[in-house]
């Protein structure tokens, strides 16, 4: 793109999204002009996604916060009147304490989450002002916690393959992940790689961008995983063709793996998952016999009942085809455990208080549960829109003798219901460090404007809240740069040290580090437990099963909530004026007299969204897909699929089952809503399979 003329500053894009680019942001009179790719991470190569290309409308866009609030109308009016700092934190203290005093320390939940996802702006002055206070806790388990318990307990979460390393692959399977939305810096790597001649094999009920482009697709029914991963491992030990001398060396419970994989014919497996026999036979056998080969396990595949099983299935298969040791060969999971960060900086010991799965807010919110949540204190985080069983989170919101906090950069959906808003400033506005999960880098995030209106740092606010209720200690760090510097000199090794003077920090083993070479299990042994025994007790039906799928005869569809390349979950969305569309195969649109663009009802037991039909192939038959972190003012009636989804729990990591939502779809012949909440009906839905792009 040609750049405009003006002033230019590096920094780095902190949001959750695992590439964590460097940034070159144009400026003109102090305002943002122009956000682009900068080229400190070689990953980034100068180019970024769409959606932080669009960040300065966010910074200066109408849903921006200027100035704490106290809302005036009702619970999700979005009406305010405007206050100063000190009155709207008074009000938070006082409620704060009000609340302690009569229903115990408990009573008051903080809800936050990766939107702002830099160090700085979670887990330091917020965790030390409510650890001090004996807050809830929160079990950060909407997203990831699933793959990552799989990951712990096999592995110790052992360092990932890195983008760059996919080029010397002969053979990508890419799982339960669509780079071409999240991620979109791996893709290149895939594209050198294919061109190179290696086979790309993807699995996802989607045909992803990628799929389309792979050699071999297999549309598997979400919640199929296991049993797909499951007869691939059969396949290698029943005949002869896994790595007997890496699994007695380097491996504990192949054995016991063996034994439940016995069961997993293709034949069986393939019917579960609703593809050919055939095509799965083909993976097995390419998987086999093609080295090196990298799995890209996503996490799209935990979003379901089954999704610790599935996940630890996945991931077992390197170790068992023996596919380690050899540059470009292993998995990918988060390369976010690689740094060893121990978040020693908060500075302030973890209470034993109540933790709370944030998955069950509704719950937690409408229930009776001792003590009460009278406060709720929400941050970097748009539950409204983001948890699951959508209703209840609503209803929970509305309670008047609730009092919700949310320190927010927008208004948001949840913020509309907000007793107190807070205004936060973004990653522009701010300093911070960008920690990189796909590829492994760390880079200091740098204000390149002022803070936008009153806005102010999470670091600050939250020492101040703290103050304010008596609980700071002399040298406690209070300031954006005092906690900085805090930070560097908790970082392991000599990193701290090296970002401190400019340059790019790595870890001991480097950044691109081969497994079983360069880097090993973080378990006890150095080995990969292939059947840990906390999984086994953990999951309903033990280690390596397969749960049932929930659809009914009145709920026969599966929704999909995947990622959208127009948001970073709900963040961002809303500078999508689109309405929302469903996305249905065609099959399932011809049985239920439903055309492209035709108004739809989606429903289940759990609520219903009213939005645009988007008929398309590109989701296989029985499944449909609404896009995750939508807000409501995308939809006819304010709901999105969250108001669909369950908040049942996974088999392992106690995370979201967004994925086992099963909901019936009609025609409603009623547009009424959708063009007349300010959208714009012209153009290209949001969610509708033709605004899918190959990055
Ligand atoms: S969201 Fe991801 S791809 Fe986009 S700028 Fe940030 S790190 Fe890069």
């Amino acid at each position: 793109m040609n750049k405009p003329v003006g002033h230019v500053v590096d920094t780095a894009c902190p949001l959750d999204c695992p590439d964590s680019c460097s940034v070159e942001v144009s400026l003109e009179n102090g305002r943002i002009v122009a956000l682009d790719g900068g080229h400190d991470n070689p990953v980034t190569n100068g180019y970024i996604c769409g959606k932080v290309r669009r960040f300065g409308d966010r910074v200066y866009g109408a849903d921006r916060l200027m100035r704490p609030g106290l809302r005036i109308g009702p619970p999700g009016s979005g009406e305010f009147t405007w206050v100063s700092w000190d009155e709207a934190l008074g009000r938070v203290v006082t409620a704060m304490r009000e609340a302690r005093e009569r229903w115990g320390a408990e009573s008051v939940l903080p809800y936050y989450y990766g939107g702002s996802n830099g160090l700085l702006t979670q887990d330091t002055t917020d965790a030390r002002l409510f650890r001090r206070f004996g807050a809830s806790r929160l079990a950060r388990t909407i997203c990831a916690s699933t793959t990552s318990a799989a990951n712990q307990a096999l592995y110790g979460k052992m360092p990932s393959v890195t983008y760059a390393d996919y080029v010397r692959a002969k053979l990508i399977v890419v799982w339960g992940a669509n780079p071409s939305a999240s991620g979109i810096h791996l893709v290149p790597y895939i594209r050198e790689a294919q061109r190179a001649g290696a086979v790309l094999v993807v699995l996802d009920p989607r045909a992803t961008p990628l799929a389309r482009l792979a050699d071999l697709h297999l549309p598997l029914r979400s919640g199929s995983d296991v049993a797909v991963a499951l007869a691939v491992h059969r396949h290698l030990f029943e005949n002869g063709l896994a790595d007997e001398a890496f699994l007695a060396a380097h491996t504990h419970g192949a054995e016991r793996l063996r034994e439940r994989a016995r069961e997993w014919t293709v034949e069986r497996a393939a019917g579960i998952a609703g593809i050919e026999p055939d095509a799965l036979a083909r993976f097995a056998s390419l998987y086999a016999q093609t080295s090196p080969a990298v799995i890209r396990c996503g996490w799209g595949l935990e979003r379901n009942r089954n999704g610790g099983n599935g996940a630890a299935a996945i991931l077992a298969l390197p170790a068992v085809a023996g596919k380690f040791g050899v540059r470009g060969g292993g998995y990918t999971l988060s390369n976010s455990g690689s740094w060893g960060l121990t978040k020693t900086w908060v500075g302030a010991d973890e209470p034993r208080t109540r933790l709370v799965n944030m998955n069950h807010l509704g719950r937690m919110l409408t229930e009776p549960v001792d003590p009460p949540v009278k406060v709720l204190f929400v941050y970097n985080c748009n539950p409204l829109a983001t948890a699951p069983h959508q209703n209840l989170v609503r209803r929970g919101l509305e309670r008047d003798d609730l009092t919700t906090v949310v320190f927010d950069q927008v208004l948001t959906d949840t913020a509309r219901y907000a007793d107190i808003v807070l205004p936060a400033t973004t990653f522009l506005e701010q300093y911070d460090f960008a920690r990189a999960y796909g590829p492994i880098s760390l880079q200091l995030v740098r204000p390149v404007i002022d803070a936008v209106g009153e806005a102010r740092p999470n670091v600050e606010v939250f020492a101040e809240i703290e103050d304010r209720l008596g609980l700071a200690e002399d040298g406690d760090p209070r300031d954006e740069i005092e906690m900085m510097l805090r930070v560097m000199d908790h970082l392991p090794g000599t990193i701290g040290e090296a970002l401190r003077s400019g340059a790019r920090p790595s870890p001991d083993f480097g950044t691109a580090p081969v497994q079983f070479v360069d880097v090993f299990p973080r378990t006890a042994d150095g080995k990969a437990n292939l059947f840990p025994d906390e999984l086994e007790r953990e999951a309903p039906l033990g280690l390596y099963t397969y749960q049932p799928d929930p659809a009914t005869e009145r709920f026969p569809l599966a929704l999909l909530s995947p990622s959208s390349e127009k948001a970073i979950s709900s963040s961002l969305f809303e500078l999508v004026r689109q309405p929302a569309a469903l996305t249905i195969h065609p099959e399932d649109a011809h049985a239920r007299s439903i055309a492209e663009g035709d108004a739809i009802r989606v429903f289940n037991d759990l609520g219903d969204v009213r939005c645009l039909a988007s008929v398309s192939p590109t989701v296989r038959p029985g499944t449909v897909s609404l896009p995750k972190g939508l807000w409501s003012r995308h939809t006819a009636n304010g709901s999105t699929a969250n108001a669909l989804a369950p908040d049942t729990l996974t088999d392992i990591g106690a995370g979201a089952c967004f994925n086992d939502a099963r909901v019936q779809v009609e025609k409603t012949n009623d547009k009424t809503g959708i063009g007349d909440r300010g959208l714009e009906t012209g153009a290209i839905p949001v969610g509708a399979s033709a605004g899918d792009r190959i990055h």
